[in-house]
């Protein structure tokens, strides 16, 4: 690729920070303001001009979704070979390779949760725990380990380090030191092991110090503001003595110093590399400036001023955020999920929107209620997509029938392969296997996305697309609203963003004490609001359930932010004119009449599509919908409705063709969507004859 094509669309100072291409680089920006997007762009430069080959480059991110998604974009600028890891992936890969030659014997088991050997630790020290005090324990180990404290120092580095151990802190001392001994007995490695082996393993020995270091030249960290002393530890052993070396973060989106994170490598990188170039990005692409103006609300009653960056919104105007005040938490819940199917309902795409909590256990009541309003939904945290046990058989089977299999359309096909899987047209019950069959649907809309990007798609397009997926482990988004905590949420982004369960206790969490947990939690905060492009809801239960004491406070983050109420029939004519910001889909132009907004365009821009028709389409779609008691969107979206008005298809094979229908819905629908395209009554199409088929 043109080297200088691939810094199309970056601002001056994102241009800046992509151009530097050698040497220490360092972007301290705020949320939203491009600086993934700058790092990915200045990747590609550097490719592309031929400063580093794409080998040779390890780009690091916080999240192997982060990473995942690195990769999508790098793939999309022409560089889909460079190395996306979480730290805790890229050791493990140079852990195992080097295995035989540094260390030798066995390669260790590894373990992904301390709590069984935390548990025997404990035991075999006398003390008896309960799964929570296990899991506070196995999180102090934790810390202990990427602030590289040993046992003996505990008790001393927490003292320093103003932390409050969750059981007495020489107890914890003990634990921990028998944690290790029981771990090294069994020959187990753990999260922080490897980091810390790896590491050493370049620092120790030299000969596989050379040839990592001859492999990787060039580094790129993202979310800087949250590495811990391991991670640095093991940045530092990659790099040598050599300063290709570029860092990005956000200090006040620091949400991990609990675990024993520091922003400080971030704050003080020019102090470490003098000749660093720095770049500060404050514009930001992200939110509307309804939303960036409760983000620097946020910021602007913290104590750390220091470091903030006041951010400057670029996007339209659109409508303004919500704050709402709920009975209990069910309550909160069933209107959240209704608010959610009206977007939906009203064109917002599932997969654009995220409901936001403090702690994993909030979600079950966001489940249920989604569940219940007929959303679908997916719980962030789950097993990789392509791990996931249904997809490597679905995969497999793909892949077999790659070959001749491309009578039908390419998602028909598809939809026909998935069926006997598990794909059925409805949800099963039952927790397990409804993921099972959301897993089968995601990998069902990824055939609809190709289909819709190239008509004529085949089957061994399809299955090359998955394997350029395995390998780059790039799971597609599943159709469905989101649910995450608001830790892991951290560098992404909706369209749509609920944080709900704002009261004091939950947000800041209980235990959150002293001044510095405070403040971490009001950064937490600011992370959830600014993962909204547009908007944004912020809600808060004063019981916990129906009938219940009325004992909760809203959150004392809220303060200042909530608008000073106004007169309820002003705040109503406020919302009426700001409603949302609707522009028109042919020139761009803000929209402001409502035969306009409801057309979407202006009115003396061209069509392209048949209105009259996308309109009898949606009168169908509402009483289809009502009679199956379904929100609209289940039987088409907005966008497969406009598609079916752009292209009128006239046979079911051509309507198969359009992204959205499937071979259930082209069952279901395909007579009375094109008796509509035909300029008839779906009705008619029942008595009459069927349209010709090519
Ligand atoms: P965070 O701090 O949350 O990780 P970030 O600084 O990494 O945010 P990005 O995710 O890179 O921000 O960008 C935020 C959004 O703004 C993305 O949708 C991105 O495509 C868009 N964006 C960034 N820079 C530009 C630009 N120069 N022009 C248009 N859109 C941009
Ligand atoms: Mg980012």
């Amino acid at each position: 690729m043109d080297p200088d094509r691939v810094l199309d669309g970056l601002d001056p100072e994102q241009l800046e920070a992509a151009r530097a291409l050698r040497g220490p680089v360092c972007i301290l920006a705020g949320a939203g303001t491009g600086k993934t997007r700058a790092i990915t762009h200045r990747i590609a430069h550097a490719v592309a001009s031929g400063v580093v080959t794409e080998q040779q480059i390890l780009a690091v991110t916080f999240t192997t979704r982060a990473a995942g998604e690195m990769r999508g974009r790098l793939r999309g600028l022409g560089a889909p070979r460079v190395q996306a890891r979480t730290f805790h992936a890229a050791a493990l890969r140079q852990l195992s390779y080097f295995w035989p030659q540094a260390i030798g014997g066995p390669i260790p088991t590894l373990i992904d949760s301390k709590a069984q050997v935390v548990a025997r630790a404990a035991n075999s020290c006398a003390l008896q725990l309960d799964r929570t005090g296990l899991r506070d324990l196995a999180g102090e180990i934790e810390w202990a380990k990427v602030t590289q404290v040993r046992p003996a120092d505990y008790e001393k580095s927490i003292a320093k380090a103003g932390r409050t151990a969750p059981i007495a802190a020489n107890d914890v001392a003990r634990v921990y030191e028998a944690y290790e001994e029981i771990r090294r007995e069994r020959n187990l490695l753990d999260f922080e092991s490897i980091l810390e082996l790896t590491a050493a393993m370049i620092t120790e020995d030299p000969g596989i110090a050379d040839r990592i270091r001859d492999q990787y030249r060039y580094f790129v960290v993202d979310e800087f503001q949250d590495v811990n002393p391991l991670q640095k530890l093991l940045l530092d052993a990659w790099l040598g003595d050599r300063d290709d070396i570029c860092v990005v973060g956000d200090p006040s989106q620091t949400i991990y110093s609990f675990a024993g994170a520091t922003p400080s490598y971030l704050t003080r990188f020019s102090a470490a590399y003098p000749h660093a170039t720095v770049v500060r990005l404050v514009r930001d692409y992200r939110s509307t400036p309804q939303v960036v103006q409760v983000a620097n609300g946020v910021l602007h009653k913290s104590d750390a001023a220091e470091h903030r960056l006041e951010l400057i919104a670029q996007r339209p105007d659109g409508p303004d955020p919500t704050y709402t005040e709920y009975d209990d938490e069910p309550a909160e819940a069933t209107s959240v999920a209704r608010r959610i199917a009206a977007l939906i309902d009203s064109g917002t795409l599932a997969r654009e929107i995220a409901v936001l909590f403090r702690t994993n256990a909030q979600s079950a009541a966001y489940e249920q209620a989604l569940a219940d309003a007929g959303v679908a939904f997916t719980v962030r945290g789950a097993t990789r997509f392509f791990d996931r046990p249904e997809i490597k058989q679905a995969v497999h089977t793909l892949r077999g029938a790659r070959q001749g299999a491309d009578e039908e359309p390419l998602v028909t096909t598809v939809r026909h392969i998935l069926g006997p899987l598990g794909l059925t047209s409805e949800p099963p019950e039952g927790r397990q296997a409804r993921e099972r069959w959301e897993s089968l649907a995601a990998l069902a809309q990824l055939a609809e996305d190709v289909a819709a990007a190239r008509h004529e798609a085949t089957m061994a397009d399809f299955v090359a697309e998955l394997e350029a997926r395995v390998a780059t482990e790039h799971a597609p988004e599943f159709e469905g609203v989101t649910l995450a905590s608001l830790h892991s949420a951290k560098g992404l982004e909706w369209d749509a963003v609920f944080l709900v369960g704002l009261t004091e206790g939950m947000l800041p969490i209980i235990y959150a004490e002293s001044a510095d947990q405070i403040e971490e939690e009001r950064r937490l905060f600011y992370v959830g609001v600014t993962r909204a492009r547009e908007y944004l809801s912020l809600s808060w239960a004063l019981a916990r359930a129906p009938g219940g004491r009325k004992s909760r406070k809203p959150s004392r983050f809220l303060d200042g932010l909530r608008p000073a109420s106004p007169s309820l029939a002003g705040r109503r004519a406020e919302r009426r004119r700001k409603a949302t910001v609707i522009q028109c889909r042919i020139c761009g132009n803000t929209l402001t009449e409502a035969a306009e907004r409801k057309l979407a365009r202006c009115l003396d821009c061209p069509a392209d599509y048949d209105e009259e028709l996308l309109e009898r389409l949606r009168v169908w779609r509402r009483s289809a919908a009502e009679q199956q008691s379904v929100p609209a969107y289940v039987v088409f979206t907005d966008a497969t409705l406009q598609a079916i008005a752009e292209h009128v298809p006239t046979s079911r094979s051509r309507l198969s063709r359009i992204s959205g229908v499937g071979a259930v819905k082209l069952e279901r629908y395909g007579d009375a969507v094109l008796a509509l395209c035909a300029g008839k009554e779906p009705a008619e199409a029942a008595d009459g004859r069927d349209p010709d088929d090519e």
